[in-house]
């Protein structure tokens, strides 16, 4: 019987999250009561609050965003956000906005408890942050809470502490207008998910995510966030514009492109970068819908899609794009943190995005107007051509910008510009041919040891001796990829690139055991300047790139000196190659869960090793194939990619008939 409730619980979707939680409960009331009937009790509220907290609070970043989102719907002009130790001891939000009446502030720490919205009706016009009164009985659930609140109208505000959704005490206090909420020890009764948090750089780069992400919606809002005592962000009210310049930095002055396009189905608004704003790491990109920041491989590639040809491949354009929308025609309630939500038509905002970042572009001068046809598979869309009823049918295609991409033929005209500077643009952004020197491997003595066999034809399973592998022969380069060896009994097939991959993977993590490495003192130091999320990563990683070579030491506010680069790196490159890394850094993603170190050492041995397509002379091959056979494992990439294949005599004599 009680398995059967289970079973039947179980089969709600809601509460498959919770299986393991429910399962726990009932074995506990099984095992602990003699009683067989009536087994199933409420929980208590505690822990019904730590369960569903869960998912809301996964960490002190998702304090952060709460609690910002609450001062913003509160009417705040002021936000100030204070952590210390990465907001694992304390985050603490102090806004200037409507406070709480006593009433008020203790009802805000019950779950669901809400003045947001009434009923079902409200859900689809919610112009909030917040609605579902989760968010605070969620923190009281998983940390002790002190909460100061007063109304304009209340001479005295409210005290309230709570923890483990316990109210501690609560009294009138003397306070200014607004609220000040601290959340002090995240998790403190939920030891798991303490010892589950990241190192104080990582949580704090996601407090700055999610502070960045509320400070760039409401560029009208004074925001700062302070950090152990240090003054991280001080963002003056202003414009939008002004807004991305203090987050991104002033470099981007120049470069900002704004896009703005009204039609009565949506509004788009905000900045593009141009061309050459474009970075190798993919930081600096944000959609807003009605003001809230959302994730959106979808609507990243309509942008992305804009770009093409006018960036270069492996590079990312600058976007901060505000979308606005009748809030009917998305749903926001599909995700717990909101961060992503549904389009009632997602294939015509789409399209929107797309026209309106072309547009700017050509009204720029950027991208030529020449090149402004229209994406034929948009055209296309069912969605484009019969959107919703009919009435908002007729809406939309009396916009401009909708007819800029149903209508053939009709993209934005844009005067050819004779003065444009960006004319021959495709000169411009195909001349930097960036990439990784390839530079003679350095021999590293290891005496292979472990040969595997990757199977199938002969995939190398030999070292460097047994192979037969004389390092005097010539080698041939075959379409710029391939190195054909002979070796005794056949030839060697080399994959230049998976081969070199093999061998940097080695010897970085050699360095990253102890063993030197050599580096190359920078003539010119270079600085680099990051994103603020971006410049956290770094400076976590720093430790682990000096084992391999790297000499990079902070420099004030978000910039790096770059002193000196492993020897592989090409000088004049090591730029490039930073913030390639860190873009590859951010995504790796493996099945395998890999430290730290061991990500960084795969991250470069990919970003460093000679790319097929590069022309080799005669030492650099033979170097090559030497230094892969010193490795220990020769045949294959670190990912598990032959390096090799190896075509024996007989093997070829066979396939002839001989
Ligand atoms: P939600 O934001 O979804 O309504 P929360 O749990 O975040 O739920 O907050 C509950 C309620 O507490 C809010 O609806 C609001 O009325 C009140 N509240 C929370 N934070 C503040 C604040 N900083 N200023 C004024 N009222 C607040
Ligand atoms: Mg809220």
């Amino acid at each position: 019987m009680p398995l059967c409730f289970l079973i039947c619980l179980c089969g709600e979707k809601q509460l498959l999250p919770h299986f393991n939680t429910i399962c726990f409960i009932f074995t506990f009331f099984l095992i602990s009561e003699e009683v067989t009937v009536d087994i199933i009790q409420l929980l208590p509220d505690n822990i019904a609050n730590q369960i569903a907290a869960g998912e809301v609070i996964q960490r002190p970043a998702s304090a952060v965003k709460e609690l910002l989102e609450n001062a913003v719907d509160a009417g705040a002009t002021e936000i100030r956000l204070i952590v210390t130790d990465a907001g694992k001891n304390l985050v603490q939000v102090i806004d200037n906005g409507n406070g709480m009446s006593e009433t008020d502030a203790r009802m805000c720490f019950e779950r669901h408890a809400t003045s947001k919205i009434k009923n079902i009706d409200d859900l689809f016009r919610v112009r909030t942050m917040g609605f579902r009164g989760e968010a605070l009985a969620s923190i009281a659930a998983v940390a002790q809470v002190e909460l100061k609140t007063r109304r304009t109208e209340d001479e005295l505000g409210t005290y309230i502490e709570i923890e483990n959704s316990t109210v501690i005490k609560q009294e009138p206090c003397a306070c200014p207008v607004g609220t000040n909420f601290c959340m002090k020890n995240v998790f403190f009764n939920v030891p798991a998910r303490r010892n589950f948090l990241k190192s104080n750089a990582a949580e704090l780069r996601h407090i700055i995510d999610e502070f960045i992400r509320v400070a760039m919606a409401f560029p009208g809002v004074f925001f700062s966030l302070t950090s152990n005592g240090q003054e991280v962000f001080h963002l003056e009210s202003g414009s939008l514009k002004q807004r991305v310049l203090q987050i991104l930095g002033s470099q981007f002055n120049a470069k900002l492109v704004p896009v703005k396009e009204e039609t009565d189905y949506l509004d788009i608004h905000g900045f593009i970068g141009k061309p050459d704003a474009a970075r190798k790491t993919r930081g600096e990109q944000y959609f807003f819908v009605n003001n809230r920041f959302i994730r959106s491989a979808y609507l990243n590639h309509a942008v992305m899609n804009a770009f093409e040809g006018i960036i270069a491949k492996d590079s990312f354009p600058m976007y901060v794009l505000f979308i606005d929308l009748d809030p009917e025609q998305v749903d926001i309630n599909v995700h717990p943190t909101k961060q992503e939500i549904k389009f009632e038509d997602e294939k015509i905002v789409y399209a929107f995005i797309q026209a309106a970042v072309k547009h700017a572009l050509a009204q720029f001068s950027i991208a030529p107007s020449l090149d402004f046809t229209l994406n034929a598979e948009i055209q296309q869309l069912e969605a484009v051509n019969r959107p919703l009823t009919e009435e908002k049918k007729e809406n939309i295609e009396g916009s401009s910008l909708y007819k800029t991409f149903t209508q053939k033929h009709q993209a934005h005209f844009i005067e050819p510009n004779e003065k444009s500077e960006l004319r021959h643009w495709k000169e411009f952004f195909t001349s930097g041919k960036p990439d990784t020197g390839y530079q003679l491997p350095v021999s590293g003595n290891e005496v292979p040891e472990v040969t595997q066999d990757a199977g199938q034809l002969k995939t190398g399973n030999l070292p460097a001796g047994q192979a037969g592998w004389n390092p005097e022969t010539t080698c041939i380069q075959l379409h710029n990829t391939y190195i054909i060896a002979p070796i005794q009994n056949g030839f060697l097939l080399v994959h230049q690139q998976l081969a070199h991959e093999r061998i940097l993977y080695d010897r970085y993590t050699a360095a990253a055991h102890g063993k030197k490495i050599a580096t190359q003192q920078n003539l010119f130091p270079s600085t680099l300047e990051l994103a603020a999320a971006d410049a956290a990563l770094l400076e976590d990683l720093l430790p682990e790139l000096q084992t391999i070579g790297y000499r990079i030491e902070p420099f004030g506010k978000n910039t790096f000196v770059i002193q000196g680069t492993p020897a592989d790196v090409m000088q004049g490159n090591e730029k490039h190659s930073i913030e390639l890394l860190i873009e590859q850094f951010k995504h790796f993603s493996s099945d395998i869960k890999f430290s730290k170190r061991e990500k960084l050492v795969r991250c470069m041995a990919r970003q460093q090793a000679i790319k097929a397509g590069q022309a080799l002379g005669q030492k650099e091959m033979s170097s090559l194939v030497e230094e892969l056979f010193n490795c220990n494992t020769p045949n294959v990439t670190p990912t598990g990619s032959p390096t090799y294949i190896e075509f024996k005599e007989d093997y070829l004599d066979r396939m002839f008939g001989k």
